[in-house]
């Protein structure tokens, strides 16, 4: 008999997306006329680069000839690509990482549900509460927790990010193994401050403990005493993994490039406390269970390091922060509390006591306007919702004039 993975029994049954996608639709049906703002999920609206296409192209049409033709590439990536990255990304900014520690992928959504299956299952995480769902979600399927509870999986240590704090989550009480970190945040749009990021890695290194480091989003960064890369902290080598991803940076949605750093000086330990290297075990995973990313997409990945790219992505962030800039405005003149949106794409806001699921329900029946309800991030979001800037600045100014409308009638 073919038995199935119960740890999937345990997983919450709500899925965020499609309860909006759901109530968008009774919404449309019920009022066919009105025209929908959406500001929830984060997906980016402007085309690729020219340069990124230019690159693309050059890629597709190398594989139009005999003598440029490729098939497998390396499982880890081409090294143009990584040795761009690695010197752009990270060289540049300080952070000593070679090409060989950079392995690129199809995305960091993959990337950051695989890495668990690197560590046993008895392993103490910690996981910050709001969180971007697939870290918690890949644990639970994996059988690292027990059930869900009161908004919450047992056997997790929820690091609670709260606003009288600033948004940031206070280092665990107790020793943990596995720490999940992301900046800048999504949802929150919160950002880390280097000595932030240092006390993690200070943490990380007395308790033989590991993070692992979305930085999925630092190219939302406009505060140039930010760190981008948890790299930039020294020692983080020895006990950080980073995620990084061309999605947001550079309107790779649907074109799917990422990368996942694994410094050679990272190291996790046997039962019985036996270094083993992290990059050689990631190395073997990806070896095995992965075949690359194609060619002409990692041309395109290689485009978005040249000068003229660079440039290109960063007229397009500027973009979304425009339209970042315009919904905190908006939400200041109406007297909601919000965080981010300043280096990131994300504004969290407080619902003043409202519950994120009725916020939600009165800007889209009241304004035609679709956010995210905070509670879809974890139980600190419950008096929450997260707006995201990617669309364009006519239809953010049109949501907020419209929002401006229905709030300031409470
Ligand atoms: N990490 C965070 C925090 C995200 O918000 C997202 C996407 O929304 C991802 C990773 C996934 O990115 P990708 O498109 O590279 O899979």
């Amino acid at each position: 008999m073919i038995t199935a993975n119960e740890n999937y029994n345990k997983l919450n049954a709500s899925y965020l997306f499609a309860d909006i996608a759901k109530r968008v639709q009774l919404y449309q049906e019920s009022n066919p006329d009105k025209e929908v703002i959406r500001l929830g999920i984060g997906d980016v609206t402007l085309p690729l680069p020219p340069a990124v296409i230019q690159g693309f192209k050059r890629g597709v049409d190398e594989m139009s000839q005999d003598a440029t033709f490729r098939g497998y590439g390396p499982e880890q990536g081409y090294l143009f690509l990584r040795q761009a990255i690695a010197a752009v990304d990270f060289q540049s900014r300080g952070a000593d990482i070679d090409a060989d520690e950079i392995f690129v992928s199809d995305g960091a959504k993959c990337d950051t549900g695989n890495f668990q299956e690197l560590f046993s299952n008895n392993i103490t995480i910690a996981i910050p509460d709001p969180v971007y769902p697939v870290y918690l979600d890949t644990n639970v399927m994996a059988g690292r927790t027990g059930g869900f509870k009161d908004g919450r999986y047992q056997g997790i240590v929820y690091m609670d990010c709260l606003k009288e704090k600033a948004f940031m989550p206070d280092l665990p009480d107790a020793p943990v193994d596995l720490i999940y970190l992301c900046f800048p945040n999504n949802p929150t749009g919160a950002t880390a401050t280097r000595d932030q990021l240092a006390a993690w890695v200070d943490y990380a290194r007395e308790n033989k403990a590991l993070i692992l480091f979305d930085a999925a989003y630092e190219a939302f960064i406009r505060d140039e005493n930010l760190p981008r890369s948890i790299y930039e902290i020294p020692g983080a080598k020895e006990v950080a993994v980073e995620f990084r991803s061309l999605s947001k940076t550079a309107g790779f949605t649907g074109t799917r490039c990422g990368f996942t750093v694994v410094p050679k000086a990272c190291m996790i330990y046997t039962a019985k406390g036996s270094k083993v290297s992290l990059h050689d075990m990631w190395n073997r995973r990806q070896s095995t269970k992965f075949n690359g990313v194609s060619y002409p997409v990692q041309k395109a990945a290689e485009a978005v390091y040249s000068q003229e790219g660079q440039a290109q992505i960063k007229a397009n962030i500027d973009y979304y922060l425009a339209n970042a800039r315009v919904v905190r405005q908006t939400m200041t003149e109406l007297g909601f509390d919000h965080v981010g949106g300043e280096n990131a794409p994300y504004i969290w806001i407080d619902g003043n006591g409202r519950d994120s699921w009725e916020f939600f329900d009165l800007l889209l029946d009241k304004a035609g306007v679709v956010c995210t309800p905070g509670q879809g991030f974890g139980r600190c979001g419950a008096q929450y919702i997260r707006i995201s800037a990617f669309n364009s600045p006519e239809n953010v100014a049109k949501a907020m004039a419209r929002v401006k409308e229905v709030l300031k009638k409470l």
